[in-house]
This record gives structure tokens, sequence and C-alpha cells, in this order.
């Protein structure tokens, strides 16, 4: 069964969550289900085989993609974290938010100058959550060979905010 289909037949969708007027795409049936989250780790990672030397999650749902795509691929795992909850010296990037910022954390020297990391997160909305983790990265001296996606919610056009990167999402909608 192709990896879209796989995605479609799982994923659920809540309206009004987590505010009125807003609808929700929720993957948690996805990754619970064992031949769906192989198949969509191997869809995330594979196109990107011999260019990364780590992966990269976004908290909190991004973690299990990335942990399982760097178990799968032999690389290590990064965490990209909210703000306040890694221990040691932090780069911090703001990034917008439908209401107002948030801010996002690497430790900087969880990898090496020179290193290549592959970022993956759940969802691509307006891509300020991955153009922030990408600035993290780079100022970290990392370079960043793309981004793996589940869903891209293409009429937010996210893909704008990400011009010149490489970007795998797995379902367009
Ligand atoms: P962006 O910064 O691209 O606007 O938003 C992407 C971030 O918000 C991702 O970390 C993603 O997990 C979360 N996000 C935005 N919309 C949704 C959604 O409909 N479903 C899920 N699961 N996450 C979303």
């Amino acid at each position: 069964e192709p990896v879209e289909s796989i995605i479609g037949r799982l994923s659920a969708t809540v309206p009004d969550y987590p505010q009125p007027g807003v609808v929700f795409r929720d993957l948690t049936p996805v990754f619970a289900d064992g031949p769906a989250l192989r198949s969509i780790v191997h869809a995330l990672i594979d196109p990107f085989a011999g260019q990364f030397d780590a992966v990269a999650g976004i908290e909190a749902r991004g973690f299990l993609l990335a942990a399982a795509g760097a178990y799968a691929s032999g690389s290590g795992v990064v965490t990209v974290r909210k703000k306040g909850k890694l221990p040691r010296r932090v780069y911090a990037e703001d990034y917008t938010l439908e209401y107002g910022t948030a801010t996002l954390e690497l430790h900087m020297d969880d990898l090496r100058p020179g290193m290549r990391v592959l970022i993956l997160d759940d969802v691509l909305a307006t891509g300020g959550t991955l153009a922030a983790a990408a600035r993290l990265f780079e100022r970290a001296g990392v370079q960043v060979s793309g981004f793996g996606v589940v869903l891209e919610l293409a009429g937010l056009r996210g893909r704008a905010n990400l011009a010149g990167r490489r970007i795998r999402s797995l379902v367009r909608e």
C-alpha cells in the first residue's frame, strides 16, 4: 500500500482544536500502527540516504520520527526543544505562531561544525518552525541536508518560508 494511502487511512481530523476555527490533523494513529510507522520513517529518510550524519526532531511529535529515523539509519538523534528545556548552553531562535511568538533551542555542542543533519517533524504548516530549526543548526555550523514531514498543509505556503531547501512531504493537502 502506498505510504500516502496509509496516512490517509489512519490519520484523524479534529475540528476546532486547539481553538475554534482550527482544523487539527492528528497523526498519532499512524505512529501507533507498527507497519505504518516503519513505512513513514523509511519514506522520510531513504531519499536522504548517505546525505546526513544525524537526524533532528522538533519537540514533541518530531522526536518520535527522529528517534526512529536515526535508529533505522544508524545515526544519532538530536532534539530541537521549546524554550527552557535544555540544561546547557543553547542557541535560541524565535519564530512566529498564529498568535504571538515562540522560541526553539538547540544545545550548542550536540553536533560538530561540518556535520549534516536531516530535520523531521510531523506537520509542515506555515514553515516558521522548520525555518527556525534550520537557523539553529546553521548557527552551530551544521549543514541542513533537508526536511522531512509526514503531512504538508500546502495552503499555508510553508515552502515559501523554506525557499531553496530540500523538503520531502509524504502527503500534501
Ligand atoms: P508551522 O511552524 O509550520 O506553522 O507549524 C508547524 C508546527 O506546528 C509543527 O511542529 C507541527 O507539529 C505543529 N502543527 C501545526 N498544525 C498542525 C496540525 O494540524 N496537526 C499537527 N499534528 N501538528 C500541527
